[in-house]
């Protein structure tokens, strides 16, 4: 055997990691799913082995791919463009740079769009804006929805500027499937960018990166050249996508099947329609709720709570043993899937956002999140959101309106947080923006003050059809150290400016802000977190059970006069009572 045989019969068997450099025999590293072994470099995968990894065995059925192809500007560089295509066709085997089907994940039908980077670059032209558009108008035929999975360089520079359109002609296509109440999520793999980057695989309502893949807008090549500046470390890779809250998620390569499951599910589905508002029950026992079987715990007789001092109560709402809204989560609902950033620039740890399912129910659930030990409390900025935090929250939210998904908010916050750069980013806009943006949501909404209910930075995922408080939780318009430091100018007034707010659970019934208290544990929530979570599972049935079934104007209407009342004179606030 010559040396070149040896060689050629070696390379089918054997490749050599484009990162680690590591020979790697081929057949392992197929059923490692193309990711290096040795140093967990995800390569890159032609469109139909990403379908085959994708989606169920036997349940991909191609769209027709036939669409004659363009030569629109007879673009003549080394070659002719119709030569390119020619050898791109017989490299790939492919027709365009992308294939469409309909297909099943996890049993969850969908259309699926994959493009094929080895095809010109993955570029969009003319022809593979047309599969795309059809693919997303048969989505929205079916009432399916579309998963697009993204690959390429940009826009196709041979078709001139007629490859720009097809940036507007998909979008289009998208904004009809949000419209229609449908789910789009995009798969970001290496590489992303350009014009493609710059429209359907950001302008879908979930956009989740395979580890180890770079999106931007400019290639860092020209980034570089125009700035002269060296670019940092990790520049456009999947976890920078994900700090600068481009990213809902950064996904492992052999976790995407498990983490599309949960999107699927939630899209797929059936929401129940609207009753007539004469038809509609309001407790909870006289329904059989799709948030699954109800116990009535809520308390709203202030008489039957003890009357705690105003002090103690702040200081026990803080007790960082308290669960937390991630703990909440793990316990109290069924699943949830966090959606990250504000796809402006960040994404703030203090707020939780993302697709929860309490019994078979899919929800929005949007909370603070503190932490137990002086790590997390760092990571989480203690609870205190900046505007990011706020403008994820109302992004998720208005998935929620979209999708037709209840709404639960966990409050626990000191307040929003008070920096330099939240007030440069808008921090009283963005709690503006999301109270005003509650008082309209078309979708029923439950709030639990879980721990501390401070100021804007609480109200501002606050605006809700019902407002529950735990019963050891406080609501305040400032923090009792802020109080005796602007009124009484004495530090040492903390305790009495706690009293004096009336900040405490029965205070907030009696005060009409919170319509009920949800029971702790005899020695509060921290002491029992398991029966803390299954008595704010029954309070969240009770107070959602009966939203559920009332059309959405009526929501809205009462949500407004509910929040209405608060005005002077409305009836419904007590006289002030002198402070303890
Ligand atoms: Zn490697």
């Amino acid at each position: 055997m010559t040396a070149t045989t040896t060689e050629a019969v070696a390379e089918q068997f054997w490749t050599r990691c484009r990162s680690c450099s590591s020979l790697l025999y081929l057949k392992r590293l197929r059923r490692n799913l193309d990711v290096c072994p040795e140093c967990g470099d995800h390569q890159r995968l032609a469109a139909p082995d990403r379908i085959r990894q994708l989606v169920d065995p036997g349940t991909f059925a191609a769209l027709p791919g036939e669409v004659a192809p363009v030569d629109p500007v007879e673009f003549v560089d080394s070659v002719s463009y119709p030569q390119r295509l020619v050898a791109a066709r017989s490299d790939t085997n492919l027709a365009e740079a992308v294939l469409c089907g309909e297909a099943r994940i996890d049993g969850y039908p969908l259309v699926l769009a994959v493009m094929d980077f080895r095809f010109l670059g993955g570029s969009l032209g003319a022809v593979v804006g047309e599969l795309i558009t059809r693919a997303a108008e048969r989505a929205l035929d079916r009432r399916l929805p579309l998963l697009l999975v993204t690959a390429s360089g940009g826009a196709r520079m041979q078709e001139g500027v007629l490859s720009l359109m097809q940036m507007a002609t998909v979008s289009q296509a998208i904004a009809a499937l949000r419209e229609a109440g449908l789910l789009t999520i995009s798969l970001i793999t290496d590489p992303t960018y350009g014009g493609v980057a710059a429209s359907f695989a950001t302008n879908t309502d979930v956009v989740v990166v395979e580890s180890g893949a770079r999106m931007g807008f400019a290639g860092p090549r020209v980034i570089h050249q125009t700035i002269r500046q060296p670019l940092p470390e990790g520049f456009q890779t999947a976890d920078f996508l994900l700090r600068h809250g481009q990213a809902d998620m950064v996904v492992e390569r052999w976790s995407l099947r498990g983490r599309l499951r949960p999107l699927l599910a939630t899209a797929s589905a059936v929401r129940p329609a609207p009753v007539p508002e004469d038809d509609r029950g309001t407790d909870v026992d006289d329904a059989v709720s799709p948030l699954g079987p109800g116990r009535a715990v809520l308390i709203r007789d202030p008489g039957q709570l003890a009357e705690p001092d105003g002090w103690r109560a702040v200081q026990a709402a803080r007790n960082l043993d308290r669960p937390t809204t991630l703990d909440y989560l793990a316990t109290a609902f069924d699943s949830f899937t966090e959606l990250h950033g504000d796809r402006l620039a960040a994404d703030c740890p203090a707020i939780v956002a993302g697709l929860a399912r309490l019994g078979g129910q899919p929800l929005v659930v949007v909370g603070h999140q503190k932490g137990h030990h002086t790590k997390d409390l760092l990571a989480r900025n203690f609870g205190m959101p900046t505007p990011a935090g706020y403008r994820k929250a109302q992004r998720v939210m208005r998935l929620a309106v979209q999708l037709g998904l209840p709404i639960v908010t966990l409050i626990d916050t000191p307040g929003a947080y008070p920096g330099i750069d939240a007030e440069k980013h808008g921090q009283a806009a963005a709690i503006a923006d999301s109270i005003l943006a509650m008082t309209g949501l078309p979708v029923p909404i439950v709030a639990v003050v879980t721990g501390e209910g401070g100021s804007g930075g609480a109200l501002a995922l606050g605006v809700a059809d019902r407002v529950l408080m735990l019963q050891n939780a406080v609501y305040s318009v400032i923090s009792p150290e802020g109080c005796a430091a602007i009124l009484w100018n004495d530090p040492t007034a903390t305790p009495r400016a706690a009293r004096a707010l009336r900040v405490t659970a029965p205070d907030l019934l009696r005060l009409g802000v919170a319509d009920a208290v949800v029971p702790e544990p005899p020695q509060g929530a921290q002491s029992d977190p398991a029966t803390a979570a299954d008595l704010l599972r029954h309070a969240v049935v009770e107070a959602l059970t009966p939203l559920l079934r009332m059309p959405a104007e009526t929501l809205v209407r009462q949500r407004r006069l509910r929040f209405r009342r608060f005005g002077a004179g409305n009836g419904s606030v007590p006289p002030p009572v002198d402070p303890r």
